[in-house]
């Protein structure tokens, strides 16, 4: 067995070499970084995966204006033992052999109140804990329906959520290389301010702003924009800016409020419309140039290739936009293929952290060791750097 301190001493091993793992047993998954407290029940078979179950209890921020921690974790305190509960009643009290949990990037308390139930189950039931980082669990994703068959690694995902917003090369199950990031705040909750400014109002305020656009002309509402409505596309003004492999969106909210105030903030409810069409626009306009721009650098030097079929996997909240992947499909290279997990896999969920531990667990012969903490921040370039992983 062997345990890692602060450096990577755990280097990733074969497939093959941890086959052994890979027999019929059934995974319990808990994720909750966020304002979601999500459970499942996944069946593991030799040749096959399928999922037993999947609830989602989430925290109604919907009238507070942005997600409260402490409410957060209060909610995951009081739902998630009982989603477990229910659902291993529903289901002939299953007894898993494995415990996936998500140990972090997110919410300390959030993450806290998941982790920590994982790790008493584990404990109780004698099986492995996996501790699951949150962005691998989204970038996964997509290999749960193929049984771990595609997409095959390397591959490139867009990671568009609340939280995050990067482009991500991935190489194997354990070793990410961030290609590009965000210099400020996500996409998501750039999407969920803006809208929010305009008068939107919900838990997912971007899913609210496609659904108010989309049975709309897109087109004709951004002919009727005036001029002046025109939102920025930021890290492009300056020299040295042009050519930066990042995002940024902090320059969108100031922008949308400096309309609202030409018009002393009375908006028509046509006025509204037109005005989500354009943040749509111009937030995703920047993100998919941006992603453009790295992939080419990626392929400059010799990191990817754009000359053979690529993988690219759109994962988080914001990715299950159909503005946005239409627009990436039609800006980005054509030898992409496109990896866009339906949108309920695509927000926050237990099944993608249940496959990212089976992934780990088969793959890598990794598991977590009980000191464990969550972790707020947990680059993901820095997955096996973590303290208290354990290989058998
Ligand atoms: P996540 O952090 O992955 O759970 O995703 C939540 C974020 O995704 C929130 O900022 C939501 O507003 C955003 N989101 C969810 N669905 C959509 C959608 N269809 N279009 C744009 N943004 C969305
Ligand atoms: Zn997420």
């Amino acid at each position: 067995m062997i345990r890692t301190a602060t450096k990577r001493v755990i280097e990733p091993v074969s497939r093959k070499a941890w086959r052994k793992n890979v027999r019929q047993y059934h995974v319990l998954a808990i994720e909750s970084s966020c304002d979601d407290s999500s459970v499942a029940l996944i069946d593991r078979q030799p040749d096959r995966v399928s999922l037993i179950d999947h609830q989602t209890e989430s925290l109604d921020s919907a009238t507070v204006g942005g997600i409260i921690p402490s409410d957060a974790k209060t909610h995951h305190q009081g739902h998630i033992g009982p989603i477990v509960q229910r659902m291993l009643e529903k289901h002939g009290n299953i007894k898993p052999s494995l415990v996936c949990a998500t140990r972090g990037p997110g919410m300390m308390g959030s993450l806290s109140a998941g982790f920590n139930l994982a790790k008493g189950l584990a404990l109780a039931w004698n099986v492995p804990l996996v501790g699951v980082h949150h962005m691998v669990g989204h970038l996964l994703t997509p290999r749960f329906f193929s049984n771990g068959q595609s997409p095959q690694f390397p591959f490139v995902s867009l990671l568009a959520s609340g939280g995050h917003t990067m482009l991500v090369l991935s190489t194997s199950v354990v070793d990410h290389h961030v290609l590009a990031n965000t210099v400020d705040i996500a996409v998501g909750d750039m999407l969920d301010k803006c809208g929010r400014e305009i008068g939107i109002r919900g838990n997912m305020i971007g899913k609210e702003m496609e659904a108010l656009v989309k049975n709309h002309d897109r087109e004709a509402l951004l002919r009727e924009r005036p001029q002046d409505w025109k939102l920025p596309n930021p890290l492009q003004n300056q020299h040295g800016r042009i050519d930066m492999c990042a995002f940024s969106f902090a320059a969108f909210i100031s922008a949308t409020k400096k309309i609202l105030q030409s018009i002393d903030n009375n908006l028509t409810d046509h006025q509204q419309l037109v005005l989500a069409a354009e943040i749509q626009r111009a937030i995703f306009h920047h993100l998919v140039s941006k992603v453009g721009l790295s992939l080419r650098m990626a392929a400059q030097d010799g990191r990817i290739s754009l000359d053979k079929p690529l993988d690219f996997v759109c994962s988080g909240g914001v990715a299950s936009n159909g503005v946005l992947r239409s627009m990436l499909q039609e800006a980005l290279p054509d030898n992409l293929v496109y990896h866009f997990p339906e949108p309920r896999w695509c927000t926050d969920n237990a099944l993608m952290i249940g496959w990212a531990g089976i992934e780990l667990w088969e793959n890598h012969g990794l598991h977590t060791d009980f000191p464990a903490l969550s972790r707020a921040k947990w680059p993901i370039d820095e997955l096996l750097t973590a303290d208290c992983w354990l290989q058998s």
